[in-house]
């Protein structure tokens, strides 16, 4: 039997919820064992339910990948579906009608690939202008159109069939039950929809509308997509349910779910409660009690992620719930189905995929490449609802809940595996993307992007995120694909070894040396961050000053006024990171960046600096070498004459004799070419001045002058050093009218 039952009681307003919180049910409610979960346990089970069912299905029935899309289907475009089904629960037989109606994208389109599994029978085929033949293969249906179109002509095609969808541990569409009623549902999502309605299953080409007509037996209830209109009854034994969905739909979130129902409704009240929209429940009878508090949230939910996304985008149509035989939630359009057990009716999962009609369901992953797209912003959503009911330290709470060793990227590389495409590190690391691009971009920028992207071009419809990259800049103004690589495609995170050294300054106030080594050993090995360290003062209000870190090892000095008590690195948690502070004792100050090039047959000196240590020194060379002609002494100063060019990299490890302290670092030192000026005959590498001539008075005259490069004397080229280039240089040096090269004495 069917009960529809209205509770009077709870259509709240949300000013009610606002001010009553939990004190607006009667209904008491026994406890879960999901309300003290982290998010990542929660997530788990998302992903888990999501990739086992799909696992599954691909096990049992080795149904064809995404991949497997067929380029054949861009040269139509669908507008719109008319959806008949009738379900025979007894004989677990789906007999459906679906009219296509598209436009060709291409000249003289005559024919159409529709994807559905060769297991349904199909019974006709036709067009206005009558029966079309078609050829199937491979599940899928090649349909010979009445003529060619061109781009702009609309065709219609109806596809009448019946069958019974393919069978796995879990299906796209399931005829199940649950403590003996009948509970028959569908979760398409990837690309399931094929095995049970005709469809061009690809997430590119959302339909801009559907009408759909279900008809079951008279005991049942149906949950759908869009807008109820009517409930009627067709036969004695029968009744259809007529929905329309009035804005775009991607195939995969079409559902159904089929059961004797208990419906429970709310209202979300808008526009200063001069308007309102209806949120249905349709639950499991047994599960109504527990359902009333925990679905009851959802005005207040959808009133919290409206705040940051935007106006709910289904309102003329609705929201809801329906109960559905499976481990998770899968977040339809207009109405989530959910499992019956405690964690459908989990706070946090009710905010996840009602978050997912926005991200995920309004603008949907173009690819399955792309699905943090959808379920990053969904896991990140659940701290936005917690930022603006509870404020930031909900928020950050909850994102801490997310911080665990992820695996993998999050861009999915693999959509042939169904566990990567559902991977925890998709929710969890996806959500961390988002939250440290709004810490990378700003408070201002971030909600720019959340309202450009709300409003884009991608509103009700899909992007990749290449094209989600691109709006970003676009808001912020710069390029971020140090970013997106090392965050979406990369892996991992940085480790963060870092120690501080406060001291007062000369001239007054406080110079503090601030120390930072990436230690990571996996992919990148350096991460590009903005990475802010906080001063903390007795009786003075704290100073936050950001190191843009690119660099394995960096320094950063800083001067302040007061003297910090102490110094914090990311006290905001805006990255995903490992962090070891260390003592301070001795750290080497240079960096490459600081020592100075040098020329060959140049004199070289420069110092490596250090803070902490009394000397003398004991440096080493760990790997590496000091360019050829330099040493380091006991100061730690690098001198001599350089003999060779090139960059030379090493790492000296510096230990400080009187305490024992040692430290090393990732030097090198660049040496460029000499410069070889005609007349420079002393090759000071500098310029040719009064000096060049009393050398090579010193050399001719027998005054024991060694000439360092003798070609650069050679000033007349002709393979000599003597009287001649002597005059050549006296001319230059006096009236500067003499012209000189470089000769070919050696
Ligand atoms: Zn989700």
């Amino acid at each position: 039997m069917t009960r529809l039952t209205t509770v009077s009681g709870l259509f709240l307003t949300l000013t009610a919820l606002f001010f009553i919180p939990g004190g607006t049910f009667a209904q008491s409610s026994e406890a879960s064992s999901w309300d003290t979960a982290p998010a990542w346990q929660i997530h788990r089970q998302m992903a888990e339910a999501k990739s086992r069912a799909l696992y599954d299905q691909r096990y049992v029935d080795r149904i064809v990948s995404a991949s497997a899309a067929a380029n054949t289907q861009t040269n139509y475009d669908v507008k719109f579906y008319d959806i008949h089904l009738r379900v025979n629960d007894t004989t677990s037989i789906l007999y459906g009608a679906v009219k296509m109606v598209a436009e060709a994208t291409e000249p003289g389109v005559s024919q159409v690939q529709v994807d559905l599994f060769d297991n349904m029978v199909i019974d006709s085929i036709v067009s206005p202008a009558g029966a079309l033949t078609y050829t199937r293969a491979s599940n899928m249906v090649t349909v010979t159109l009445d003529k060619a179109y061109n781009p702009g002509g609309r065709f219609s095609v109806t596809i009448g069939y019946h069958g019974h969808p393919t069978e796995g541990g879990f299906q796209a569409f399931s005829f199940g039950s649950r403590l003996g009623k009948k509970v028959i549902s569908s979760l398409s999502e990837p690309y399931y929809s094929r095995t049970w309605w005709p469809c061009k299953d690809r997430n590119d080409d959302k339909a801009d509308s559907f009408k759909i007509c279900i008809e079951v037996d008279t005991s049942f209830y149906v949950g759908s997509n869009g807008s109820l209109d009517s409930i009627r009854t067709a036969s004695a034994n029968s009744k259809r349910f007529y929905y329309a969905v009035h804005y775009p739909m991607v195939n995969y979130l079409f559902s159904v779910a089929i059961s004797p129902y208990t419906i429970w409704k709310q209202y979300y009240w808008y526009n200063a409660g001069k308007d309102s929209m209806v949120i249905t429940h349709a639950v499991y009878s047994d599960r109504y009690d527990y359902s009333l508090p925990r679905w009851g949230i959802t005005p207040v939910a959808i009133a919290m992620l409206s705040q940051s996304y935007g106006q709910y985008p289904f309102i003329t149509e609705k929201y809801g719930h329906s109960n559905f035989e499976w481990g998770g939630g899968m977040e339809h359009q207009t109405m989530t189905s959910m499992t019956g057990a405690d964690f459908g009716f989990q706070e946090d999962v009710v905010v996840h995929e009602l978050s997912h009609q926005w991200v995920g369901d309004m603008i949907t992953c173009k690819s399955w490449h792309d699905i943090w797209l959808n379920e990053g912003w969904a896991s990140y959503s659940e701290a936005i609802f917690y930022l603006n009911r509870d404020g930031w330290q909900g928020y950050r709470n909850w994102m801490t809940t997310m911080d665990w060793n992820h695996n993998g990227s999050v861009y999915v590389t693999d959509t042939t595996s169904v566990a990567s495409i559902f991977s925890r590190t998709v929710y969890d690391k996806g959500a961390w993307v988002l939250h440290m691009l709004r810490g990378v971009i700003g408070e201002t920028k971030f909600s720019q992007l959340l309202n450009t992207y709300f409003n884009s071009q991608y509103r009700h419809s899909s992007l990749t995120s290449a094209e989600f990259q691109a709006l970003v800049e676009s808001v912020y103004g710069q390029d971020l694909s140090w970013f997106f690589q090392e965050w979406l495609y990369g892996t991992k995170r940085p480790a963060y070894n870092w120690a501080y050294y406060t001291e007062p300054a000369t001239g007054g106030g406080y110079d503090t040396y601030i120390w930072v080594s990436q230690v990571q050993t996996t992919n990148p090995l350096v991460f590009q961050m903005p990475i802010e360290f906080a001063f903390d003062y007795s009786g003075y209000p704290t100073d936050t000053i950001t190191l843009v870190n690119d660099a394995r090892r960096e320094i950063l000095k800083v001067h302040t006024a007061q003297q910090p008590y102490q110094v914090t690195l990311d006290p905001g948690g805006w990255i995903l990171k490992y962090q070891t502070y260390l003592d301070w004792n001795m750290r080497i100050l240079t960096t490459s960046a600081d020592l100075k090039s040098g020329k060959a047959f140049l004199p070289y000196r420069d110092t490596i600096e250090q803070k902490g240590g009394i000397g003398p020194f004991d440096p080493t060379f760990v790997t590496g070498t000091l360019p050829p002609g330099l040493t380091i002494d006991a100061n730690n100063v690098i001198s001599g004459t350089p003999t060779d060019t090139g960059t030379f990299a090493f790492t000296v490890r510096i230990r400080d004799m009187y305490s024992g302290y040692i430290d090393q670092a990732d030097l090198s030192i660049r040496i460029n070419p000499a410069d070889y000026k005609p007349g420079d005959v002393n090759f000071s590498q500098f310029m040719v001045d009064l000096s060049d001539l009393s050398s090579l008075v010193s050399y001719l005259t027998g005054g024991g002058y060694v000439l360092p490069v003798p070609k650069l004397a050679d000033v007349n080229n002709d393979c000599l050093v003597d009287l001649t280039d002597l005059s050549i240089l006296v001319a230059y040096l006096t009236s500067g009218s003499a012209t000189m090269v470089i000769g070919c004495a050696s």
